[in-house]
């Protein structure tokens, strides 16, 4: 069995460790194989600065993955990825996979972070959508349906982004059809491209959630549907690089799941729950 995360940022985005350090958080923590998806370049419009990793960046990010994939051979499989925004042009061929996200959306012209702070996502509604935040969750899963269409990623990162900041469904009802109807709508149109949809436990890490993304129902609709789900921490720093992933296991046993999949030399291949769940902590 492989513990593996594949959604992972470093200093060349807006992570705070390095690559390398990434690398040794991975060892300590039990992992077998990491991959690298920082944040893919963005335009101007797109507040790039926040987050996104420079374009002129994309080299020197390259080569140094690839650099620690030899010097660490046989301690860690190493994977090359991206972390691919919605808006962001497609990159060029050779990264081994893609996480297709959406963070943002757009309205009057404006881009608008789901991703931010609680009260920029407030501000946001308020001022454009009339403080009606079932329209923006319209707006932001319109956006996630398309993900797969306009990034031809392999994996959907983060699915319900949008409750970042509502714990407790402070702010929006998502028991609500019309949320429900917005977010079923994305699922199933992201279930004709054939692919993996992350069980997410970065706001977890970073004290926004107590639970991963998605939400049980969103997960059990996916179930049902026969999606199929990896795990995965989107890991900012060394120390959180396989974080509350017994968690994110039990989760998804609960929702029904029997196999999680993760990335080998071969492809995706699918891991028994059971056995991921023996190697976490
Ligand atoms: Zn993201
Ligand atoms: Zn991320």
């Amino acid at each position: 069995m492989t513990l593996q995360n594949l959604h992972t940022h470093t200093v060349f985005s807006d992570g705070g460790s390095t690559a390398e350090e990434m690398v040794l958080g991975a060892i300590r923590a039990g992992c077998s194989s990491l991959g690298f998806s920082d944040h893919s370049p963005l335009s101007p419009f797109y507040d790039p600065d926040r987050y996104a990793m420079a374009a002129s960046d994309v080299p020197a990010y390259r080569s140094e993955i690839l650099r620690l994939r030899e010097k660490y051979a046989g301690e860690l499989e190493i994977y090359l990825g991206l972390e691919q925004d919605c808006d962001s042009p497609a990159p060029d061929a050779g990264f081994d996979y893609l996480i297709g996200s959406v963070h943002s959306v757009v309205a009057d012209g404006v881009c608008l972070s789901v991703d931010n702070t609680r009260e920029v996502l407030i501000s946001a509604v308020r001022d454009h959508f009339g403080g009606d935040y079932l329209a923006l969750a319209e707006a932001y899963y319109q956006r996630v349906g398309g993900v797969a269409g306009r990034t031809r990623c392999q994996i959907v990162g983060h699915f319900d982004l949008l409750t970042k900041f509502n714990e407790g469904d402070r702010l929006f009802d998502t028991g609500a059809p019309r949320y429900l109807d917005a977010a079923m709508g994305a699922l199933d149109a992201l279930l004709k491209e054939d692919v993996l949809f992350e069980i997410n436990t970065g706001a977890m890490s970073r004290g926004c959630r107590s639970a991963p993304y998605p939400a049980p129902p969103l997960l059990r609709a996916l179930r049902d549907r026969g999606g199929r789900i990896c795990v995965a921490s989107d890991s900012h720093r060394a120390d959180t690089i396989a974080f509350a992933f017994r968690q994110a296991g039990e989760l998804a046993l609960s929702c029904g799941f029997r196999e999680i999949w993760t990335l080998t030399g071969s492809g995706f291949q699918a891991v028994r729950l059971e056995k991921f769940l023996e190697c976490v902590k």
